[in-house]
């Protein structure tokens, strides 16, 4: 059967060549990097050649990375470390209503701590207003933290401009930008972030590893505390393969990434010019140009987005949705919400995310599949005989 995986911001495959670039540090070069002798230098070396790459790449100094276990430790790491080590300054922080969980779970545990917490809203696009973060700017204020690019919508902030308002109070700035690395340029200096995160499987790397960008005199309480790896930073033995794999896949990134945006934008403003033309009543959610390069997302009228999900699978088609019908909630995404989709409308969402391998004939192929999926959903549907 055909597979067509349409998913690449849930998770990447690693390429291949990652894959070959990490193969000899789990057995020839299985190395502690903490070890003095030939095996742990060989592990360390590689290491430090991770980190120099993803430095360069970022534009920040290669002291300035913290290895982590992916986006969630990094995004824990940067909110809590941030928020103990600045609690005596204050205790306000500020966020947007669209971050992912990993950013806003760990605010939410704060809050029961006695942080105070604001949540900036967002517009029809999905966009942060930079006179917004102005006025909720407080003299407690001691970290804003904002997403580079949402998940969901691919929606692009500016943080550039956030981030000026930021620096200008000397408040610490964070952002999560893992769906952003490697997918589009990005130098730490320019959006005057003091913190940010990565995570290797969202760009062709291995999961399980990621990265913390920490501006040099940034105050940050350690998160795992044990050995002193990482200069005391993090504690744990370095996940060699894994920050091998994180700095081959950044090298490819880096090689392919003009090209790469050319043709996902392509193939990208394809779909969103033409799901309308083959499906009536859909919205796009996100903005037009704003937007990642690889993300479609929109939401289909009078369709609940699982049914949809459930019937492009059996076609072979691998997509999400916003509506997570799932055991724990009936709740839609709270992106959907807050961009102000009603109930129903973000029920029906339907994410489409390409990357490395996508092909020309797969968009075809979907063009093809989806409106005979959404016709016979809809045939079902009572909301839409209701019409
Ligand atoms: C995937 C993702 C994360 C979590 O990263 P993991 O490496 O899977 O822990 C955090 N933030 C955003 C925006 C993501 O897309």
């Amino acid at each position: 059967m055909k597979k067509i995986y349409f998913d690449y911001a849930a998770t990447t495959p690693c390429d291949p060549q990652v894959l070959a670039a990490m193969e000899p540090y789990f057995f020839n070069k299985f190395g502690n990097a903490s070890s003095l002798h030939i095996y742990g230098q060989e592990a360390k070396g590689a290491i430090e050649e991770s980190r120099e790459k993803l430095a360069a790449f970022i534009g920040a100094k290669p002291e300035e990375i913290v290895f982590t276990s992916g986006g969630t430790e990094s995004d824990n790491y940067a909110i809590l470390g941030s928020a103990h080590a600045l609690e005596k300054k204050g205790n306000h922080i500020i966020t947007s209503v669209i971050e992912h969980h990993a950013v806003s779970e760990p605010l939410k545990f704060l809050a029961k701590q006695g942080f105070s917490v604001t949540y900036l809203p967002v517009n029809k696009f999905g966009l942060v207003a930079v006179d917004d973060l102005k006025k909720a700017i407080t003299p407690k204020t001691i970290l804003v933290s904002i997403m580079h690019a949402n998940n969901e919508i691919g929606t692009l902030q500016p943080i550039a401009e956030l981030g000026k308002v930021v620096k200008e109070k000397g408040i610490c700035f964070h952002s999560d930008a893992v769906q952003t690395l490697g997918h589009l340029p990005l130098k730490v200096d320019e959006l005057q972030v003091d913190l940010l995160s990565l995570s290797a499987h969202k760009f062709y790397g291995p999961k399980g590893v990621g990265a913390l960008y920490i501006r040099r005199g940034t105050r940050l309480e350690t998160f795992l505390r044990g050995g002193d790896q990482e200069k005391g930073r993090r504690a744990s033995t370095l996940n060699t393969t894994g920050i091998v794999g994180l700095g081959a896949a950044i090298a490819l990134c880096e090689k392919n990434m003009a090209k790469e945006i050319k043709f996902q934008t392509a193939l990208r403003d394809k779909l969103i010019k033409e799901i309308p033309l083959v499906i009536p009543e859909v919205v796009l959610n996100g903005h037009a140009t704003l937007r990642l390069p690889n993300n479609v997302n929109f939401s289909i009228k009078y369709i609940e987005g699982e049914s949809m999900l459930l019937s492009l699978d059996m076609l072979g088609i691998a997509c999400s949705t916003g509506s997570a019908c799932t055991s724990s909630s009936l709740e839609p995404s709270h992106v959907l919400l807050a961009i102000g989709l009603n109930h129903e409308t973000a029920h029906g969402s339907l994410r489409i995310t390409l990357g490395r391998w996508t092909k020309e004939s797969e968009i075809d192929y979907l063009l093809e599949k989806l409106p005979l999926v959404v016709g016979k959903l809809r045939a079902m549907s009572p909301l839409y005989e209701k019409k």
